[in-house]
């Protein structure tokens, strides 16, 4: 195993130091150990239920331009592996 990408969204609750740390403790001895863990953050989206509008999504309380409360996430909250390159 030489590298592993994963993404993770800023609210999935990952922070994701604790995950190098584990990543390192866990990889120890197995195929995994040494390779190189490359983290991309995904930053919360948003958008609007009632204009479709996307925009940043910074607290859970968010509320459109529009005035509706009305907000889905469509970012943010994942946690994937999106890439493994291996010998
Ligand atoms: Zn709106």
């Amino acid at each position: 195993m030489l590298r592993v990408k994963l993404e993770i969204g800023e609210r999935s609750a990952i922070v994701p130091d604790s995950i190098r740390f584990c990543f390192d403790v866990c990889s120890k001895g197995t195929i995994m150990e040494g390779a190189l863990l490359e983290i991309d953050e995904i930053k919360a989206k948003g958008r609007c239920r009632h204009c479709r509008a996307e925009f940043p999504l910074n607290t859970l309380a968010a509320a459109c331009p529009c005035g509706s409360r009305e907000i889905e996430c469509i970012a943010g909250e994942e946690l994937k592996i999106k890439e493994m390159e291996t010998e």
